[in-house]
């Protein structure tokens, strides 16, 4: 049986909205309108037809031997090169064996088809099997044409054999003909067309019925027995009259993909059969076409071992993979089509020594290396002598293959200096898992995405393009692997130990689950009792969570000891040192309920509850707090409530203890500093048997444990920084809570001691919390206590003056007032340069900074004569200034916009403490 083997395809990662050309053009040609819906798929500017048809055919490879493969034909009619072999430059790239036969198929639309139909019948005459074939384009459409509307770039590749056909092929019927509705002559960069309503009615319309036709006729079949009809059109209407015409439903008929990626030229039948067999089911018939100067049509069977191919990118994988753009001149750019000015550097020279290529091709085009035959070190290039210098063997090297090899970054850079069509240029250090590493550029990404350890994936790209002798270079780069970064983002607990008590139910049982889901190993502590805390305790509520943890594959022991006792804190945290031999993570969280109003409340239900809340968590803390320091990482929660930050009518005993939790906290987080022991409290709010009878029952359902998780896990996480905070959350609601200080008012003299009446008189100026402060801790507060009071009209000023540090927005003008504290003068040797801020949003203004000799000032307003001008959102600002954005960064992702003297702007990270 002769047939498809395999498939795989490949679209450039980028989108061009489809509105942004229209955007740009629709001055010019209003009836681009019509078709400016969905996006096209645009290649970077370091690929083509090349690199594209090597990225499928990589799709197409997953799980097969190459070392088998006997044939490659590649499809396209923009290939680089008019006369240097493109399938051999591909058939390298992929080290596909030396001994093949590699074709170059051209000067067609349909010449993917007929690559494919070649294929499968020299595999049919026995000549030679398997044969990969791969079809791609990039062409070059006229800016605000129909065709920079309809085209796409993409690539498709098909393993034709006669071992583990997913696809039988059954026959194919052919038609040729000159019928030039476009064509592109030799040495042109455009395609000339002609009348559209001409290459519909009597191309598309007419040939493409004629050949299908023809193959269902020879085959003996008729549409009914068809299940896929595969064929392009860039022609939505016409897509459809001419599926009707040949009686096809128009659930058989597969979608143009014009909507997703637009016309790929060559490689656009196969890409789309590609896209069926992504979905078929065995047994199902396929019938494909290619159009172009005539028409290939191609029936296949889908076989049963389809569901046995391995899983790949494929069109859909492609699809999912995309970033969009709207900025028409970025593609304008990358297509050559303008040439803004490339500086000095871009006329270094770029031309290839023919002598090196050919003799380091395997390691240029191949990204081949070595590895030693001694100790199994891989490293590239490969050398004589081993990298490895516990080895440092020689001529032990054999050939070691990395593009498919995992790696991380582990260096980056973006620099705006290096010349770049897509600056800044972003390179590295790529760090291979299994060994190995190389310096190498980094591409389909911004810079804001590359971190240190972010996995990537080596993708064969164009390097350079030596325009005087027409040559292009090709090299491997690097590219965030897809998900990497979220994943890189995913908060884990691998490798850390928490306990968690009273986790046999409720909020710490959802805590304690979704810790163990994230790699924590867990102690479920529970003493079993009622709510009350009465009666002697189980040992089943831990239990059965520690079962659930284990049967989802997590790492957990029980643990039924009180909290309330100091030798119940001991066990507790001894059974995570024994278990685990160590702790990073306590959540304090074991409670019961005792409400009463006070005078009903006899001293064992206040006792009670404030030994469970209160004692509770000293007791656990205590020595967990000295495990902690031991490993020099902690992460600590307290659990209070509503009811104590705010107050609850009959809950004075539980008010008071969630209230002293607070208090604990402010000293434990000084306490634990330098130990790097964070502690913050959460005020949750939660369905559990503590609420059952005070929460509305529809507030009830609605409030699951777990909604309160994400925030309790992000405080105990690594990625948490704050220590000493507290934080409502519940239903999927946060919010800080905080003790806040109004500003001092200062009454009496300086040797009068104020009076019962000057309280009353300056009562609401004492009352006002009006530029309120949170204090860090008692000295601060008592600093602030006898801070120089402002004068009751500047104090309202100034309170007015910042509304949006009030709202909890970014308090620009306190910035501004600041700015001159921070100033850097020794930086500021034979600066004069003045800065103008022009600052949106809330909160946002003019400031204009003048440093001359050595000196620092800030105004409000616009200075006649700036520098420099830096435009910016508030928020951004702040982040800036708060050493959160680097300036940099700011400036690469637009959210910093200068005008001016753009270098003198670099100044600011110099002149300015930041951070
Ligand atoms: P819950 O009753 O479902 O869970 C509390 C668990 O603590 C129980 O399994 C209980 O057996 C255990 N426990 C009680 N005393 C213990 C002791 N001495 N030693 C060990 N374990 C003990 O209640 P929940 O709603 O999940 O409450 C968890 C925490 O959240 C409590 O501190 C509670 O005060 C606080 N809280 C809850 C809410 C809410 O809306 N649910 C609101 C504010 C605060």
């Amino acid at each position: 049986m002769i047939g498809i083997t395999s498939y795989g395809a490949y679209i450039p990662k980028l989108r061009l909205e489809r509105t942004a050309i229209f955007q740009a053009m629709g001055w010019f040609a209003p009836a681009l309108m019509m078709v400016a819906d969905g996006e096209r798929a645009m290649c970077n500017w370091d690929e083509d037809s090349l690199t594209m048809a090597v990225a499928a055919a990589r799709d197409c490879l997953t799980g097969l031997d190459k070392r088998q493969v006997q044939g490659l034909f590649l499809a396209s009619t923009t290939l680089p090169f008019d006369d240097r072999q493109n399938a051999g430059i591909v058939a390298t790239a992929l080290n596909l064996p030396d001994a093949i036969l590699a074709s170059d198929f051209t000067a067609s639309l349909k010449a993917g088809t007929t690559a494919l139909l070649t294929a499968l019948e020299t595999a049919q005459g026995g000549a030679r099997n398997p044969i990969l074939v791969a079809a791609a384009d990039r062409r070059e459409t006229r800016p605000a044409s129909f065709y920079e509307m309809w085209s796409g770039d993409g690539a498709a590749a098909l393993m034709v054999g006669d071992r583990d056909v997913i696809a039988e092929f059954k026959g194919s019927y052919t038609v040729s003909y000159d019928f030039v509705e476009h064509y592109r002559a030799a040495g042109r960069h455009f395609d000339y067309t002609w009348e559209e309503r001409w290459a519909r009615d009597e191309g598309y319309g007419k040939i493409i019925p004629e050949a299908v036709s023809g193959l269902l006729q020879k085959l003996g079949l008729t549409m009914a027995d068809v299940d896929h009809l595969v064929f392009p059109c860039v022609f939505q209407a016409e897509h459809r009259n001419i599926a009707k015409k040949l009686g096809a439903a128009p659930e058989k008929v597969a979608d143009n993909m014009h909507a997703v990626c637009g016309e790929t030229g060559t490689a656009h039948s196969l890409l789309m059969l590609v896209r069926t067999l992504e979905t078929a089911r065995p047994g199902e018939r396929i019938v494909v076409a290619g159009f172009g100067q005539g028409c290939n049509a191609l029936c296949f069977e889908v076989t049963d071992a389809i569901a046995q191919l391995p899983s790949r990118i494929a069109v859909s994988g492609h699809l999912a993979r995309r970033k969009t753009t709207g900025n028409y001149t970025r593609w304008l750019k990358f297509r050559n089509l303008i040439q803004p000015e490339m500086g000095i550097r871009a006329e270094a020279p770029t031309q290839t020594a023919m002598t090196a290529l050919w003799r380091k091709r395997k390691m240029l085009l191949g990204l081949v290396g070595g590895i030693c035959r001694q100790c199994g070190t891989p490293q590239f290039p490969r050398m004589d002598i081993c990298v490895n210098p516990d080895c440092g063997s020689h001529h032990t090297q054999d050939d070691y293959e990395f593009a498919d090899r995992p790696a991380r970054i582990k260096t980056f850079t973006g620099d705006l200096l290096a010349v770049s069509v897509d600056p800044p240029h972003k390179y590295g250090m790529v760090q291979f898992d299994d060994g190995g590493r190389l310096m190498a550029d980094f591409t389909d990404c911004d810079f804001e995405e590359l971190q240190v350890g972010l996995p990537v994936q080596m993708v064969f790209r164009r390097r350079t393009e030596d325009e005087q002798r027409g040559f292009v270079n090709y090299f491997w780069k690097a590219t965030p692997a897809p998900g990497a970064a979220e994943e890189m983002k995913r908060i884990s607990f691998a490798g850390r130990v928490a306990i968690v008590t009273g986790a046999g139910a409720g909020l710490g049982r959802a805590y304690a689950l979704e810790l163990a889901r994230r790699g924590a190993k867990v102690v479920v502590n529970d003493l079993g009792g009622a709510r009350d805390g009465s009666g002697a305790g189980s040992s089943t509520p831990a239990d059965q969570v520690v079962e659930e943890i284990r049967a989802s594959g997590g790492e957990a022991v029980a643990n039924y000891d009180n909290v309330a006792t100091p030798e119940g804190g001991e066990k507790i945290v001894r059974a995570a040192l024994e278990a685990f031999g160590r702790l990073d993570i306590l959540i304090n969280n074991a409670g019961i309920l005792r409400d009463k109003s006070l005078i009903k409340m006899e001293p064992e239900n206040w006792r009670a509850v404030l030994d469970v809340h209160l004692h509770g968590a000293y007791h656990v803390t205590r020595p967990a707090m000295a495990a902690m320091r031991d490993g020099g990482f902690g992460r600590i929660l307290l659990t209070t409530s509503a009811a104590g930050l705010y107050g609850n009518f009959g809950q004075t005993n539980y008010a008071a203890a969630k209230m002293a939790l607070v208090g604990l906290m402010n000293s434990l987080k000084l306490e634990g500093r330098k130990h790097d022991i964070k502690v913050n409290t959460i005020a949750p709010l939660a369905a559990s048997r503590l609420t059952e009878d005070v929460m509305p029952p529809e507030l009830f359902e609605r409030a699951q444990p777990e909604y309160v998780v994400p925030m309790a896990l992000y405080l105990c996480s690594e990625a948490c920084d704050r220590s000493g905070a507290i934080f409502n959350a519940g239903m999927g609601y946060f919010s800080r809570a905080a003790v806040m200080t109004g500003p001092p008012v200062q009454l009496g003299g300086d040797d009068t001691v104020p009076t019962v009446e000057d309280i009353a008189d300056h009562w609401e100026r004492i009352n006002d919390l009006r530029g309120a402060k949170e204090l860090a801790d008692l000295n601060a507060a008592t600093v602030d206590l006898m801070t120089p009071v402002q004068k009751p009209s500047t104090a309202a000023a100034g309170a007015a003056a910042k509304p949006a540090a009030a709202a909890g927005g970014v308090d620009v003008q306190a910035i501004f007032d600041g700015l001159a504290g921070t100033f850097k003068a020794e930086a500021a040797q034979g600066v004069d340069v003045v800065f103008q801020f022009l600052i949106s949003g809330s909160g946002g203004g003019e400031w204009s900074c003048t440093i001359r000799n050595q000196t620092c000032s800030v105004a409000r307003g616009r200075h006649d004569k700036p520098t420099c001008t830096l435009k910016m959102a508030a928020e951004d600002f702040g982040a800036m200034i708060g050493g959160r954005l680097p300036p940099m960064q700011a400036f690469t992702s637009g959210k910093l916009k200068i005008e001016g003297d753009v270098m003198k702007s670099q100044l600011i990270e110099k002149l300015f403490k930041i951070g």
